[in-house]
């Protein structure tokens, strides 16, 4: 796959690290991790199931610390922020794409989209934070159905709200875990064409954590994660 080139750095990690505790033994999951991510990029982790893909995505976006090593986010050594520094950053710069949606059933889509704003530092006036919500989803192509709930949806359509909530706070990077996970073929190509306009149209970095090669190839890099390793090559 080529290699994406030409744009600034926006994160490297230095030999990144991550052990889980379990009883009392520490059991290491990311054994040295070193990559470059650069702006603008639309960037998939590929590997096997159990590599240590969600684990270092979540370090990625500040879910989760990390053991050891160096992670710096536009030059600045992020790795041992605390956790209201990073609750900061998460908000600020990052949205977030799950397999599983993570959205609430019962609660409209308008007001799904519009949940991470409770959160935010630069909220703006009711009308202004609703105005927004609903550009967005029109902008995902649900404009007929804001007051629709998720559980009257269909997996691409909540995948869709999902994407929508996770532009709201205008973030820098997206972190979109196994997306089309729970997706059929069809549903799935939609969903990864908009993460491609997203990427291309608006500059958005990007970062699509799969198992599936045919969802890395809609990548313009990758790498390729096995065993709490950077593997080269495909797996
Ligand atoms: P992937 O996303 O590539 O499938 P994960 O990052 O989910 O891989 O998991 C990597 C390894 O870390 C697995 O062996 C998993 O069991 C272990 N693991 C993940 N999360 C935890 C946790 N919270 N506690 C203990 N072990 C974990
Ligand atoms: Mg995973």
């Amino acid at each position: 796959m080529a290699k994406f080139i030409g744009a600034k750095t926006l994160i490297e990690l230095r030999d990144l690290k991550k052990n889980y505790l379990l009883g009392d033994v520490e059991v290491p999951v990311l054994k040295g991790i070193s990559m470059t991510i650069h702006e603008g990029t639309l960037l998939a982790l590929m590997g096997p199931s159990g590599g240590g893909k969600s684990t270092l995505m979540n370090i990625l976006g500040f879910l989760d610390t990390l053991s050891g090593g160096q992670y710096l986010l536009d030059g600045k050594d992020v790795s041992t922020l605390s956790a209201n520094a990073r609750a900061d950053l998460r908000n600020e710069r990052i949205g977030f794409v799950f397999q599983n949606f993570n959205l609430l059933a019962r609660t409209s889509a308008l007001k799904n989209v519009m949940m991470p704003l409770e959160y935010s530092k630069h909220r703006g006036s009711q009308k202004e934070m609703r105005a927004w919500a609903e550009h967005l989803l029109e902008r995902v192509g649900l404009k007929e159905r804001m007051d629709h709930h998720p559980s009257q949806m269909s997996g691409g359509q909540q995948q869709r709200v999902a994407i929508a909530r996770a532009l709201i706070n205008r973030p820098k990077i997206l972190f979109a875990d196994e997306p089309t996970g729970n997706l059929d073929s069809k549903t799935s190509e939609e969903v990864l064409h908009m993460f491609q306009e997203l990427n291309e149209k608006e500059g958005i970095t990007i970062v699509l954590v799969t198992h599936s090669p045919e969802v890395g190839a809609f990548a313009k890099e990758a790498y390729h994660i096995k065993d709490g390793l950077v593997v080269d090559g495909t797996y």
